[in-house]
């Protein structure tokens, strides 16, 4: 499975674009893998996840062509996960030699801001699926399970688990330390990757809500070990990073390499 990391940033990107704080300046001063745009992720280029604001300028960025696209998982609808509208840039008279349809997945938010901004172009070009936590469903060769996360009291936001061609893969974000009922369906389940929030740097919280921490992402990593949640060779990758997290790239790779933990950049490919 080819993971390829399109966005590793928090919602408002880094460097956000209207701060002037030590690490904004000091990401735009550096460059390289210090500029972050808004989170995203796609596999072996027909499974992306979420349609972040920065998606156009990504496939521009890195040669990818959306028209591939056959599954779109959407994990909530804040702005910086998913830019409906913009999909309209699929439709018939717009997008010319396309021969299936995408198939958008998401809870009932995302249904409702699809349906308002595409519903009226749904046939060959879109179709529209509603889900229900932990209900597996499968697209193409790849089994794929929604999971809930712990990040918007106000929105049921999915983590989503896929297996394809025998290997399985965790996009866990954004999320805080997983609800009870996330950790009961991920226990024995020998992951071989798990992609994980690290929105803040240190806070101290061991089991921190809404988004992950340095200490919840390590937390999380004993967790995933007591379960055989991660194959024993299993990768986690760190992601979703925001300026007050108050570190660079190299800060985080840091912290996190000691323990084995990947911090993505944009652009990064893994193969699992
Ligand atoms: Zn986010
Ligand atoms: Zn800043
Ligand atoms: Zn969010």
């Amino acid at each position: 499975m080819k993971i390829h990391f399109l966005g590793t940033a928090a919602a408002e990107g880094f460097p956000n674009a209207f701060c002037r704080c030590d690490y904004c300046n000091k990401a735009r001063a550096l460059g390289g893998k210090n500029i972050r745009t808004r989170s995203s992720a796609i596999i072996d280029d027909v499974i992306k996840f979420d349609y972040s604001p920065d998606s156009y300028m990504q496939a521009l960025r890195d040669n990818i062509d959306y028209s591939l696209i056959e599954h779109m998982l959407v994990t909530h609808t804040h702005s910086d996960h998913f830019n409906a509208s913009d999909l309209e840039c699929r439709r018939e008279g717009i997008a010319h030699n396309l021969h299936h349809p995408m198939h958008i997945y998401g809870n009932d938010a995302v249904m409702y801001h699809t349906r308002k901004s595409i519903g009226r172009f749904e046939g060959a070009r879109y179709a529209f699926h509603l889900l229900r936590p932990f209900e597996t469903f499968e697209v193409g060769d790849a089994r794929v399970t929604p999971l809930l996360a712990d990040h918007d009291r106000m929105e049921t936001c999915y983590l989503y688990a896929v297996e394809k061609n025998g290997k399985r893969l965790l996009y866990g974000h954004d999320s805080g330390w997983f609800p009870d009922a996330t950790w009961a369906w991920l226990k024995d389940k020998n992951m071989d990757c798990a992609i994980l929030d690290c929105t803040h740097g240190f806070t101290g919280k061991a089991r921190d809500r809404n988004h992950m921490c340095v200490e919840t992402v390590l937390e999380a990593q004993r967790e995933f070990r007591k379960h055989n949640i991660l194959q024993q060779d299993g990768k986690i990758v760190v992601t979703h990073f925001s300026h007050n997290s108050k570190l660079l790239h190299g800060e985080f790779e840091e912290i996190f390499n000691p323990a084995g933990i990947i911090p993505a950049y944009d652009g990064l490919i893994l193969y699992i």
